[in-house]
């Protein structure tokens, strides 16, 4: 037998993290590396943290599981404080972002079908969109990498190009039941939609009568300095994916909606074994006392331009090796002239620093929400040593 007991789907790197330490991770060989990575912008708490790890054993100890047949105190709860601090009215709680989008996407159907225009099934999706690995949401991206041996795939998805107001608008026909997109694209290369991009798909959801939806599963969760991204563009979705950050590590996802739009939603519609448990609802309140105070968003702010002028200063060295910094808060992204998966092996393994490459020749820097600039001067540190002694790798021909 030559397979490995762990399905080979991913091509893991030397690290074998056993503990974190707030915003370090330490490794089965002893090993100590900063983590800018933070489970790809998920452990919005770092590691360890107190609130978060008490809350859940002081549930776990409680009441773990309970099946969604019974009433909710703990789900009533969080998604009351979710709706009241956001555009959203209703709430339906997963387990993962690509759960949270898949409701999305059925909340989107539901609406035009239950509104007797069965017709309206076609999302418009945008070019190098991430959504997550089930049938329906690598249907909704146009990457060849996520279909490859999974065909056929989910009808009803359209691509066009990101922030490309003629082409969405182009798309726009009798079958459209609304649009998908990340207001940030993550593992697309930490790309920001236009503000012009974002208010020209609302009038155009608002003048046929479609679901803008929003996929928030990365930059939600205070990640940009907001609560949620859409904040910053001063508009709403009709229906939002929320997931990573959410529960600080624990899985959990959320589909966020108004009541306008999730009027398909009804008993039976939907659901999930494991969905709105007691476990992971007090993890996201937990995640939320900390995340969900305008002082800590202001703070992930400032540390994020911070962070970001450093780095902008920094790549002006290196002119060969890095071509701009973008993003917004502490969803950043380095640009590198050439594929950086080198270089981010290099400088884990030989200087301690965790990142995430992405699409675009992008290395994604996001670290736990609740670094300091003691941190910001450990990540620079590394990164200018690991740039000083870096030797790209010969093509070979
Ligand atoms: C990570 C991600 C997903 C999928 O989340 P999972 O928890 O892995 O299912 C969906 N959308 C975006 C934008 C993501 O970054």
């Amino acid at each position: 037998m030559s397979i490995t007991p762990l399905m080979p789907v991913y091509g893991r790197c030397e690290v074998r993290p056993v503990r974190g330490d707030h915003c370090h991770l330490i490794s089965e060989d002893g090993k100590r590396y900063l983590d800018f990575a933070a489970g790809i912008a998920v452990n919005a708490l770092g590691h360890s943290h107190a609130g978060l790890t008490g809350a859940i054993a002081r549930q776990a100890q409680t009441l773990m599981h309970v099946s969604n047949l019974y009433g909710s105190p703990q789900g009533e709860h969080l998604a009351q404080r979710l709706v009241d601090l956001t555009f959203a009215d209703t709430v339906f709680f997963g387990n993962s972002g690509a759960e949270a989008v898949e409701c999305t996407i059925k909340v989107a159907r539901a609406y035009h079908q239950h509104g007797g225009d069965p017709g309206r099934f076609e999302l418009i999706t945008f070019r190098n969109a991430f959504h997550g690995r089930t049938l329906g949401t690598i249907s909704a991206s146009n990457q060849e990498k996520l279909h490859s041996g999974f065909q056929p795939l989910l009808p009803g998805f359209r691509f066009v190009e990101f922030d490309n107001l003629d082409e969405a608008r182009a798309a726009v026909g009798p079958q459209t039941a609304g649009f998908l997109i990340e207001p940030i694209q993550g593992e697309g290369g930490v790309r920001m939609a236009s503000q012009e991009f974002i208010e020209g798909l609302r009038s155009l959801c608002d003048e046929h009568d479609l679901i803008l939806a929003f996929d928030e599963v990365q930059c939600g969760v205070g990640r940009t300095g907001y609560l949620y991204a859409y904040e910053h563009y001063g508009i709403a979705p009709d229906v939002m994916a929320s997931a990573k950050g959410l529960g600080g590590g624990f899985p959990i996802g959320a589909c966020l909606a108004t009541e306008r739009a999730a009027r398909g939603m009804t008993v039976g519609t939907h659901g999930s074994t494991y969905g709105g448990n007691p476990l992971g609802m007090a993890a996201a309140e937990a995640v939320l006392d900390v995340i969900a105070d305008a002082a800590f968003l202001a703070d992930v702010a400032a540390k994020g331009e911070r962070l970001r002028g450093r780095l902008e200063q920094f790549i002006g060295n290196y002119p060969e090796l890095f071509e701009e910094v973008r993003g917004m808060g502490l969803m950043i992204g380095l640009k590198f002239r050439h594929e950086p998966r080198d270089f981010v092996a290099h400088l884990r393994s030989n200087h301690g620093a965790l990142t995430v490459s992405g699409s675009d020749n992008i290395v994604r820097i996001v670290p736990p929400l609740v670094i300091d600039d003691g941190h910001i001067d450990e990540f620079m540190d590394k990164l200018s040593a690991a740039a000083a002694s870096y030797q790209p790798v010969e093509a070979v021909s």
